[in-house]
């Protein structure tokens, strides 16, 4: 089989289930970083080992398992961050947020750094790896999810403080010291609004990260406000990650908490992606 039937064939099988454009984006991932070769319509021959590897992808895809779960890597601002069940796979969007921050402070700068709800790790672990003079901290709520994050800061060669905390629990907060740029993108999806999302995600990736009670969707940014107003150095700045449904009413919240200079930012999409405030 050549590669290139073996590319047509995976991307009319499971476009239904991933939709086309994500089909075609899973195919050059898998050309890359499985075969190691520049094109889906290469005519070269899978060699025997190849075409077992390509057959056992192929039918995990048709479960809908996201194809970074399968090969249990994603890439994220030219780094590889190791993925599983329990952590979220590392956007495209969140990208921009660790841009933002590399934008509002100079990587040679001698900041501290708190990123709450890490999962993979991919927010503190970037910022580490661009501006390795900053110290940097890091919690989440799930050991499994700290445990992923720990191999990506070695496999990253970057050395963050980890820490397993909930933040919704106040009596957690009091170990934590002044920082000068608190960082988050916390869970934010109401499950009345499940329905929409694709159904690899709500299959496989963890919904701890994902979602919030219908009774107080924005529960983390607010808590996450709070938190800083009390562990944000004058000046410091708060960065969030949000999506075009939530940013106005995390900006109403953060100008209540009495943050400064409060901004939302659009994505490459130009949909609301960040909000950034001054404390
Ligand atoms: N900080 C991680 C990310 O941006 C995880 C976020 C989450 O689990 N809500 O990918």
């Amino acid at each position: 089989m050549t590669i290139a039937s073996y590319f047509a064939d995976l991307i009319e099988q499971i476009s239904p289930i991933h939709g086309r454009g994500e089909a075609i984006s899973i195919a050059k991932i898998i050309a890359e970083d499985v075969f190691h070769c520049a094109s889906i319509q290469s005519v070269q021959q899978l060699t025997s080992e190849q075409q077992v590897q390509a057959q056992a992808i192929k039918e995990e895809l048709l479960t809908g398992k996201p194809l970074q779960q399968i090969l249990g890597m994603a890439d994220f601002y030219g780094l590889k961050f190791i993925v599983d069940e329990h952590v979220l796979i590392p956007r495209q969007e969140t990208e921009e947020l660790v841009f933002e921050a590399l934008r509002v402070f100079p990587p040679e700068e001698n900041i501290k750094v708190l990123d709450i709800g890490t999962g993979s790790g991919c927010i503190p672990i970037t910022l580490k790896h661009e501006a390795p003079g900053w110290e940097v901290s890091a919690i989440d709520i799930s050991e499994e999810a700290l445990y992923i994050a720990h191999l990506n800061a070695l496999n990253n060669d970057t050395e963050i403080y980890f820490l397993k905390q909930d933040i919704l629990d106040e009596d957690q907060w009091e170990n934590h010291r002044y920082y000068d740029l608190i960082i988050s993108n916390p869970p934010y999806i109401p499950h009345s609004e499940a329905s929409l999302m694709p159904d690899s995600v709500k299959k496989f990736e963890p919904s701890v990260a994902l979602f919030v009670e219908d009774s107080d969707p924005v529960i983390f940014y607010k808590k996450i406000a709070k938190f800083a107003r009390q562990h944000l150095r004058q000046n410091g700045v708060l960065l969030f990650e949000t999506n075009e449904f939530n940013a106005t009413d995390v900006e109403a919240l953060l100008i209540k908490e009495g943050f400064h200079q409060v901004q939302i930012i659009k994505d490459i999409h130009r949909k609301d992606r960040i909000v950034k405030a001054k404390a």
